[in-house]
């Protein structure tokens, strides 16, 4: 998952970052209402993690503006304690949920994990597809209680392309989301064909059934 962390205290944003790093989040970081602006509207975030009191400016305005421009980031607000207005207001504008500080970082993931269940419609943190079972907050994917061993990156398409199951992820979405902050001629390459490649490979030892479709000339699509 790709994660903006929008927060000018330093170090509450090093230690979220380290942690969803060791989470497997793609995490990058913004110190400044105008950093999160520029970030925001050339990258496509899963999550932006959104502190109110920035030093530029009120974090309430990047999501409103966010908002205006369809973006289909998922937004968790990071308010003061006791600050209800803010609370209100942002859940308002469209934000997903809210953690007044400070908040435990177990917390936030619970809050994220949650945030992702309702954007896809899920009951729990597995979904079924096939025989297999993908758990996507302890990131494992399993047939009959067997592990199937994939890479960071291989795990992340999976599962990216098993929560938008049923839709054509062009390669260029999957791309950002894998690698998020990338160069325009990466678009171009064929880094999530070997990846694709690998993981079917991978998949191949498990099941006859290959459920990762190629779309000709414009991505894939997991069918369930
Ligand atoms: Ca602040």
């Amino acid at each position: 998952m790709n994660t903006l962390i929008v927060e000018d205290e330093k170090s509450l944003s090093h230690e979220i970052e380290i942690f969803l790093t060791r989470e497997g989040f793609n995490c990058d970081v913004a110190f400044t209402g105008k950093s999160a602006s520029e970030k925001i509207y050339v990258n496509n975030y899963d999550f932006i993690l959104l502190d109110i009191g920035l030093p530029d400016m009120n974090g309430l305005d990047i999501l409103r503006e966010a908002k205006e421009a369809n973006s289909e980031s998922s937004f968790i607000i990071l308010t003061a304690r006791g600050s209800v207005e803010d609370k209100v207001a942002g859940l308002g504008l469209g934000a997903d949920d809210y953690l007044a500080k400070p908040f435990s970082l177990l917390e936030l993931q619970a809050r994220m994990q949650a945030v992702l269940r309702r954007k896809h419609g899920l009951q729990k943190n597995t979904i079924k597809v096939h025989d297999f079972e993908i758990d996507i907050q302890n990131r494992t994917i399993t047939q009959s209680g067997k592990n199937v061993p994939l890479t960071k990156k291989e795990f992340d398409i999976l599962n990216y392309l098993i929560l938008h199951k049923n839709r054509v992820l062009t390669r260029m979405q999957l791309t950002e989301h894998i690698w998020g902050d990338i160069l325009e001629d990466d678009y171009e390459s064929n880094y999530i064909d070997v990846h694709i490649k690998n993981l079917r490979k991978k998949l191949s030892a498990f099941t006859n059934v290959d459920w990762i479709e190629t779309v000709r000339g414009i991505g894939y699509r997991v069918n369930v």
